[in-house]
């Protein structure tokens, strides 16, 4: 079997080779389904981690990468361009919040964060404020797997602490305690404010993720605290980087999470759903004001040149995504989704191993009040007739775009049936 020969060569994301979970080995994908080699078609509730929002094998965007295919499919950057990194660059400026004027391509949503924490650093160095090194980050925030992403991870709870005290030391605030559709108080804001007013000199940055803190829980918060964080960078001297790799393009019902509190980040990361989910690919803008400053100081060049950056194959693919979404009236199709979700998973509610049901946009949450065991339930979906891969404590839905209100149904029933058991 080929499973078998997985098993003896490869390691999955997040698994142990000596202990490996379960894998099924896909054929196919079509729309919102994946075959499976034993000819089972499931109903994705993920995304493929977010990111596959018009659904698989999708004609325009298979078209979009034959016809960039047959051009080149790959040339260096340093040096040399080509239209699909032009436009998508163009595009990207469009949508993003307003002010953020330059990007900056990179190969994956860990590494672009990379480069935001690098522009953070060398924006402060170019000013002379060579003390501004630390950054400030949210517990249950989570923003990659590389190094320095890593250390702006929760540093207790995330998947991270394996390796505190080995990672740059960051300072962290508790996770926003104002729900999203809560009533704000200043309270909830104090001790951020706290900590900058205290130690601003040393911090070059906040990052967080807008709205939704996904990897850490899928918790959603109050749009107020996106604005009262924004006014305090402001008031101290601090750029606020938003990470939008999650969140960017749709998901939580506006554009960007940080079109819900009116708010332009110093600073940007998109990934996950940019190219619609065929290729990784990943995008850091800055307003000029922050370009313009490492620009002006000796050396005077930002320090970041992946190898695949602005891949015209991810690029094209990825502007002919942002066409699609333009062309869909995604505002309406979440606003569908949404209360599908709300209504499909609200019975959850009832059952005795649940601590809460949210729904934001196209993205519903069970929260449990133990631990999943992942190995267990995954096959459990599976035998559902759906993919769903729950983590931590959350059993979640982030369904593709174009799925069909039965096909929603389906997943929200597959999820009751399988937390009832619980
Ligand atoms: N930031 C956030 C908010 C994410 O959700 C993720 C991925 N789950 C990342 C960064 C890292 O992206 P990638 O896996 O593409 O490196």
């Amino acid at each position: 079997m080929l499973t078998d020969l997985d098993k003896e060569y490869l390691w999955h994301p997040y698994s142990s080779t000596t202990r490996p979970g379960p894998v099924w080995q896909v054929v196919g994908a079509e729309g919102v389904h994946i075959e499976l080699a034993d000819g089972r078609k499931l109903i994705d509730g993920m995304s493929s981690w977010w990111c596959m929002i018009h659904g698989y094998n999708h004609p325009v965007l298979n078209q979009a990468a034959k016809d960039q295919i047959d051009q080149f499919s790959h040339v260096m950057f340093g040096g040399l361009t080509h239209e699909p990194a032009i436009t998508l660059g163009q595009k990207l400026v469009e949508i993003t919040p307003e002010g953020l004027e330059k990007v900056f391509f990179s190969d994956s949503g860990s590494v672009s964060v990379e480069v935001a924490l690098k522009m953070a650093l060398q924006y402060w160095q170019a000013k002379g404020e060579i003390d501004k090194t630390r950054f400030v980050s949210l517990r249950r925030g989570y923003h990659g797997d590389t190094w320095g992403a890593m250390s702006v991870c929760d540093p207790d709870r995330g998947m991270h602490h394996l390796f505190k005290g080995m990672l740059a030391e960051q300072l962290f605030v508790d996770s926003p305690s104002c729900k999203f559709a809560d009533q704000w108080n200043e309270s909830h804001i104090e001790e951020l404010r706290a900590l900058l007013s205290a130690q601003s000199k040393e911090i070059a940055a906040l990052i967080l993720e807008p709205v939704v803190q996904n990897a850490g829980g899928m918790h959603f918060y109050s749009p107020e605290y996106l604005k009262r964080a924004r006014e305090l960078c402001d008031q101290y001297d601090v750029l606020l980087i938003a990470d939008e790799i999650a969140t960017g393009f749709g998901r939580t019902g506006k554009m960007f999470g940080c079109n819900w509190a009116g708010i332009s980040p110093d600073i940007i990361c998109v990934g996950k759903a940019l190219t619609g989910g065929y290729l990784s690919l990943a995008a850091t803008l800055c307003t000029e004001r922050v370009s313009d400053e490492i620009c002006g100081a000796d050396p005077g060049l930002f320090m970041h040149g992946p190898t695949y950056m602005g891949n015209p194959l991810a690029c094209a693919i990825a502007s002919a995504s942002l066409d699609l979404l333009s062309q869909m009236e995604w505002q309406d199709k979440i606003c569908d989704i949404e209360p599908l979700l709300r209504v499909g998973l609200a019975p959850a509610g009832e059952l005795p191993a649940v601590k809460e049901v949210r729904v934001l946009g196209a993205i519903g949450v069970i929260e449990l009040n133990q631990p999943v065991n992942q190995s267990e339930l995954q096959p459990k979906f599976v035998e559902q007739g759906v993919w769903v891969r729950p983590f931590g404590s959350v059993v979640y839905l982030m369904p593709p775009y174009i799925i069909e209100p039965e096909q929603l149904q389906q997943l929200c029933a597959a999820c009751l049936s399988v937390v009832s058991e619980l």
